[in-house]
């Protein structure tokens, strides 16, 4: 069977309370993390997990410590550490559509986009504490004509040795993606797992829209993955292909 290729893209950073990613652990420490994207590629298809942000004062208003550098914005990072242009990429798996993860959904003009049905509907009608993070420009048919939309209801395998598990918890429809490489199955799990402590120690994320879900999503990756890519962990390397080793 073919085994992919997966690889961190960094598309900014975010200056945050190091409890906003650990619960109340952590009150205190002011701690510098990445905003992760990931490119994968089987040899023949391009794929790209989540977009990054799409402007960087718009999202200052849900994230006020993020910063930017020029060669992290998402078109220039995907082709410095992928070498693909925007139209190359022919799929984008959203792990969700939190603003940071969906930003630039719109600048890939060929790629279908697969979303948990769940998850789309949320995103239009947010529950108050996670209306901030949820910007329609990233989504709506002026982002994503509706068509290239792949709505998806549960899991799914999307292409050999590509599938996508369901990981509610962070937001209502949130899934993550599960890679078979040469070292064992990478998750690239978007935000269930902001870092790999959550599912490591058990501890769920700070924005969590159902509690029970975060805990049996932790167990869905435990016996899935063998490594995984979180949303914002910092002991990862742009461009790594090693990533976290789910214990
Ligand atoms: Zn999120």
């Amino acid at each position: 069977m073919k085994k992919w290729v997966v690889k961190a893209i960094q598309v900014g950073s975010i200056e945050l309370d190091r409890s906003a990613m650990t619960h109340y652990k952590g009150k205190g420490e002011t701690v510098t993390v990445p905003i992760w994207c990931a490119g994968a590629t089987d040899g023949e298809h391009k794929v790209l997990v989540d977009t990054g942000i799409r402007d960087l004062e718009e999202y200052k208003k849900a994230e006020p410590g993020v910063s930017q550098s020029p060669q992290q914005d998402t078109v220039e990072a995907v082709r410095r550490i992928m070498g693909w242009e925007p139209e190359d990429v022919t799929i984008v798996i959203n792990t969700h559509l939190h603003c940071d993860h969906s930003g630039s959904n719109g600048k890939f003009k060929n790629a279908k986009f697969y979303i948990q049905k769940k998850e789309w509907e949320a995103a239009f009608m947010p529950l108050v504490p996670e209306a901030p993070f949820y910007d329609q420009l990233c989504y709506d048919k002026h982002a994503v004509n509706y068509f290239q939309w792949e709505f998806l209801n549960g899991d799914t395998e999307i292409l050999p040795g590509l599938r996508i598990i369901t990981t509610p918890g962070h937001t209502r429809g949130h899934q993550s993606v599960l890679f078979d490489t040469a070292k064992g199955v990478v998750c690239v799990s978007g935000d269930i797992c902001n870092v790999a402590e959550n599912v490591n120690g058990n501890l769920e994320p700070n924005i969590v829209v159902m509690v029970p879900e975060v805990y049996e999503s932790f167990q869905r990756i435990r016996q899935t993955s063998h490594f995984i890519l979180p949303g914002h962990e910092p002991e990862i390397e742009d461009g790594s292909e090693d990533f976290i080793p789910v214990i």
